[in-house]
């Protein structure tokens, strides 16, 4: 099947993972439930580049990985701030009321999909009717955004200290936090735990593995009876060790950042062939691994007509274009001729 540019999970896995995947298979009999040495050294490894002694925990996705995480910070009548355009908010189906058995997701529509600290107090505040309305209890924020966005580390500090000025708990919805951590360079301390992240989900699949996000508890009192959760939820891998070799190998050798920039770097270059054309207008910057364009509809069905895949992700003319680790030069530019000569000839 040719590349395409609908998901950043269109792309399978990268050769260091699979070949850590055989190499873990090969070792045969290994006991389960992550009681082996491929879990423990890719707990570590987590601990030592995010520089604190986190509690860690594998589950199968990253819907999971929020809900859980974010049943762990809440009670049934509690509220969970989030932009509108967010994965909890938008593509999660409820679990994260479903698993919090009712905590309620309050959104703002602030720019760029990012949160302001101004949006926070606002919805935050909404809470002193008292029993009448839910309690706001965590701030959850994406990183990089639903637009491919990213909030700098200051930006995060801003946020966070305003959720704590309301008592709240701060969840990040990582799921392409290698992306954010490629543009941004700063260490993935500073843009977590140090600028007041409590628990991260860590995505591992859009960065080139096959299953299972990692939740990183940086307050590791929050983590408490977390594994009873996971398995409850049937979140709890029996042969972990097929999940977590692939983990270590991601990790070892700074795998994650290359796959993270080389992605980046392909919307970066897809961007700058597309944004001058006629009818297309980028959305928002391209600061992670997604193009977000308006294309006016006869473009996007000429595309589609000569086999591109892509969604139409705002309105009629608002598309995501979303690159992979192993988007290749040649596809970005296959496909940028391709929108370029449909712009062109209208
Ligand atoms: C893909 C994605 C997830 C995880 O989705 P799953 O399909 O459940 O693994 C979470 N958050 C964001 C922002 C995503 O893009």
């Amino acid at each position: 099947m040719p590349q395409q540019f609908a998901s950043d999970n269109n792309a399978g896995i990268c050769p260091e993972a699979l070949a850590a995947l055989t190499r873990a298979n090969a070792e045969g009999h290994v006991p389960g439930y992550g009681d082996d040495e491929w879990t423990q050294k890719a707990c570590a490894r987590l601990r030592e580049l995010f520089e604190t002694d986190a509690q860690v925990f594998f589950v199968f996705n990253g819907t999971a990985a929020n809900a859980l995480a974010l049943a762990q910070l809440c009670q049934p009548y509690h509220a969970v701030i989030a932009h509108a355009f967010s994965h909890v908010e938008e593509d999660e189906a409820g679990a994260p009321a479903l698993f919090s058995g009712g905590a309620k997701i309050v959104t703002a529509d602030t720019a760029l999909a990012k949160l302001t600290p101004q949006a926070v107090d606002a919805l935050a505040k909404k809470g002193r009717r008292g029993v009448h309305h839910v309690k706001a209890r965590a701030l959850s924020i994406t990183q990089a955004t639903e637009l491919g966005t990213v909030y700098t580390p200051s930006e995060v500090g801003a946020l966070t200290e305003m959720a704590r000025r309301h008592g709240l708990k701060v969840h990040m919805d990582g799921a392409r936090f290698a992306n954010a951590l490629a543009t941004l360079q700063c260490s993935p301390a500073d843009l977590s735990w140090r600028a007041g992240v409590d628990v991260l989900c860590l995505g591992g699949v859009k960065n080139g593995l096959a299953v299972g996000e990692a939740v990183l508890f940086f307050a590791c009192e929050l983590a408490a009876e977390f594994e009873w959760r996971v398995k409850q939820a049937g979140h709890l891998n029996s042969k972990m060790r097929l999940v977590t070799a692939p983990w270590l190998a991601l990790l070892e050798g700074d795998v994650w950042l290359s796959n993270a920039r080389h992605a980046n770097a392909m919307a970066r270059r897809l961007s700058e062939r597309i944004t001058n054309l006629p009818g297309v207008r980028l959305l928002a910057p391209v600061q992670a691994n997604g193009v977000f364009v308006e294309l006016p509809p006869a473009v996007q069905a000429a595309l589609r007509e000569k086999g591109w895949r892509f969604y139409t992700f705002l309105g009629e003319t608002g598309c995501r274009l979303m690159c992979a680790w192993d988007t290749t030069p040649e596809t970005v530019d296959r496909f940028a001729a391709d929108i370029a000569a449909t712009a062109m000839s209208r």
